[in-house]
C-alpha cells in the first residue's frame, strides 16, 4: 500500500577543502596530523590584534565546484561573522557567508542546489577525559565548504545517491578528499512529511551524519517518527536532532535556533570580493576535468562489466590511471585493459600488500606487448607480478629473460617443418584421424622455440602444414 505522506528532504553538506594552508592564516591544512595543536598560530587561535587573510586557493576551489555543478558564480561576495560561544570556536564567532554566497544554484544528480558558500571548520573537542574536555585546534580555521540543496529530495535512497555523486564530484575536481569516516564530508538532513502536496510539513534537522548508511538510517527513522506523530493527531516540533549510531535512532538535541540568534554581520576585517575580477572564471570552467556522470557514459560505451564501471567511477585515482593506460593502448582495447587492471592487478594487490600499481606507462607497455602477440597471457600475468614489485620496464625484462614471443612467421614455419620431419609416425597417426596428436605438435614446436613462439600462431601454421 502506498503511503499518503510525501517525504521532503533538503541536505546541507559540509566538506573540508583540500588546500595547502588554512583559511585565514599560513598554518598547514593537514587532516592527517595526529598530534594535537601542532598546526596553530596567533591567527587561528584568535590572539588579540591578529587579522585574517582570505585563502584564495580555497575560494578558487569553491568556484571550481560551482562551475562543475553549473551554478552561478556571484559577482560580489563577502564574509560574515556568525556569533556564538563555544570552546571549539576561538574567536567567539565563525567566519562564514550569510547573504552573499560564492555560488548560487546548480544541480547535482538532477537535484537543484540553493547555494555553496565558504566558512571555516571548528576545533575538535573530545569529552571523555575524566570529566575534562580537551580541544585540538589543528582543525580550527580549515577551509570548509557548505552546500545546501533545495527541498527537492523525496526519499532516503535519493538522498544517498545525491551524496555519493557529490562526493565523486568533489574528488574529481580535487576540491576535497570528502572521506566521510574522517569527517572530511559531513551531512545534515532536513526532513519533513506532509499529506498535502502544496504545503510542506514541519522539518527536523539531523546533524553531523558521518556515513552514507547513517544518512539512509536517519532519514528513514525520521520519516517513520513524523508519520507516527501525525497519525496520533499531534504536531512535529521543529528541532535539531542527533543520530545515535548504536541505537539506530535520532534523538532531540535542541530547539532550532534562528538566524537572528547568530547576529550575523559582515566581517570588517576582510575585504569584499569581486570574484570575476579576482579569478578567470572562464579559464576555471575550461580546465574542469571530465565529470563522473560524463565518464560513466563513456565507460558504458566500452561494454565493460557493470561492476567494473562502478569500481572505476567511484575511485578517481584508479579511473584516471585506467584512462591514461587507454590513451596509449587505444579505446578498442578497453575491455582487455579493464580485465588486466581490475581482475589481475587488483587480485595481486589484495593478496600481497607489498605490491604497488606500476607506472601507467609501464602498465601500458605490458598491455601493448600482449596485444602485439609478443607476450602470451601467461607471460603477461607473470611480468605484471614482476613490475608490481619494482615498476621496471616490462619490455626490458622480457628481453633479458627471453620471454618475447616470436611472431616471425618464417621462423615458426621452419620450426614446424623440423618438428614434423622428426615425427613421421605421429604425423601418420594424425592423418589417419587421431586429432589429439595436434596438441602434441604444438607442444613440440613450443619446446623447440624455447617457449618464445606464439602458440596461437603455431596452431594456425600447423593446421596449414598438416593439410
Ligand atoms: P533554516 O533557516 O532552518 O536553516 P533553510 O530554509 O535555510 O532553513 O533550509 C535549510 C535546509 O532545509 C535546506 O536544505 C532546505 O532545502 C531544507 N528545507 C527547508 N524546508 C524544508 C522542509 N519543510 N522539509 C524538508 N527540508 C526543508
Ligand atoms: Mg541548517
Ligand atoms: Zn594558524
Amino acid at each position: 500500500m502506498s503511503s499518503p505522506y510525501i517525504t521532503t528532504i533538503g541536505l546541507e553538506v559540509h566538506a573540508e577543502l583540500h588546500t595547502n594552508s588554512k583559511m585565514w592564516c599560513g598554518c598547514k591544512n593537514d587532516p592527517t596530523e595526529k598530534k594535537p595543536n601542532q598546526n596553530i598560530c596567533e591567527v587561528c587561535m584568535a590572539h588579540p590584534g591578529t587579522l585574517p587573510v582570505a585563502n584564495h586557493e580555497a575560494i578558487k576551489k569553491v568556484i571550481t565546484v560551482g562551475c562543475a555543478v553549473g551554478g552561478i558564480i556571484a559577482d560580489f561576495t563577502e564574509f560574515d561573522r556568525k556569533n556564538y560561544f563555544y570552546p571549539d570556536i576561538p574567536k567567539g564567532y565563525q567566519i562564514s557567508q550569510y547573504k552573499l554566497p560564492i555560488v548560487v544554484g546548480g544541480m547535482v544528480n538532477g537535484k537543484a542546489l540553493t547555494r555553496i558558500h565558504l566558512e571555516e571548520d571548528t576545533a575538535k573537542s573530545s569529552h571523555d577525559n575524566d570529566g575534562y574536555t580537551l580541544v585540538d585546534y589543528n582543525r580550527a580555521g580549515v577551509p570548509l565548504m557548505e552546500l545546501v540543496t533545495e527541498p527537492v529530495i523525496h526519499s532516503a535512497e535519493e538522498a544517498v545517491a545525491f551524496a555519493r555523486e557529490l562526493q565523486r564530484i568533489l574528488r574529481y575536481v580535487e576540491a576535497s578528499d570528502a572521506n566521510m569516516e574522517l569527517g572530511q564530508m559531513r551531512i545534515e538532513a532536513n526532513i519533513s512529511v506532509s499529506k498535502d502536496k502544496e504545503k510542506f510539513g514541519t522539518k527536523c534537522e539531523v546533524k553531523n551524519i558521518n556515513s552514507f548508511a547513517s544518512v539512509f538510517g536517519a532519514i528513514n527513522y525520521e520519516v517513520k517518527r513524523h508519520i507516527a506523530v501525525y497519525e496520533k493527531g499531534e504536531k512535529v516540533i521543529q528541532e535539531t536532532r542527533g543520530w545515535d549510531e548504536a541505537k539506530q535512532e535520532t534523538f532531540s538535541q535542541r530547539k532550532k535556533e534562528n538566524a537572528h540568534d547568530y547576529r550575523y554581520f559582515p566581517d570588517p576585517d576582510l575585504p569584499k570580493l569581486y570574484l570575476h575580477k579576482l579569478f578567470n572564471i572562464d579559464e576555471i570552467k575550461k580546465s574542469l576535468p571530465e565529470l563522473p556522470s560524463v565518464r560513466r557514459e563513456r565507460y558504458a560505451k566500452y561494454n565493460l562489466q557493470l561492476n567494473y564501471v562502478d569500481i572505476l567511477i567511484d575511485d578517481v585515482h584508479m579511473s584516471n590511471y585506467y584512462d591514461s593506460v587507454l590513451s596509449s593502448v587505444g579505446e578498442n582495447n578497453a575491455v582487455l585493459v579493464a580485465n588486466y587492471l581490475l581482475s589481475d592487478t587488483l587480485g595481486l594487490l589484495a593478496k600481497d600488500g607489498s605490491l604497488k600499481l606500476p607506472s601507467s606507462d609501464n602498465f601500458a607497455k605490458l598491455i601493448n606487448m600482449n596485444i602485439r602477440g609478443e607476450l602470451s597471457s601467461r607471460g603477461t600475468k607473470d611480468i605484471l607480478a614482476i613490475i608490481m614489485k619494482d615498476d621496471q620496464d616490462p619490455k626490458e625484462y622480457a628481453k633479458k629473460h627471453n620471454l618475447i614471443q616470436t611472431n616471425d612467421t618464417e621462423a615458426l614455419k621452419k620450426i614446424i617443418e623440423e618438428v614434423l620431419s622428426e615425427s613421421p609416425t605421429q604425423v601418420a597417426d594424425y592423418k589417419s584421424g587421431k586429432e589429439a596428436m595436434f596438441m602434441y605438435f604444438v607442444g613440440q614446436c613450443m619446446k623447440k622455440s624455447k617457449g618464445s613462439g606464439n602458440p596461437a600462431l603455431f596452431q594456425e601454421l600447423l593446421k596449414i602444414a598438416l593439410q
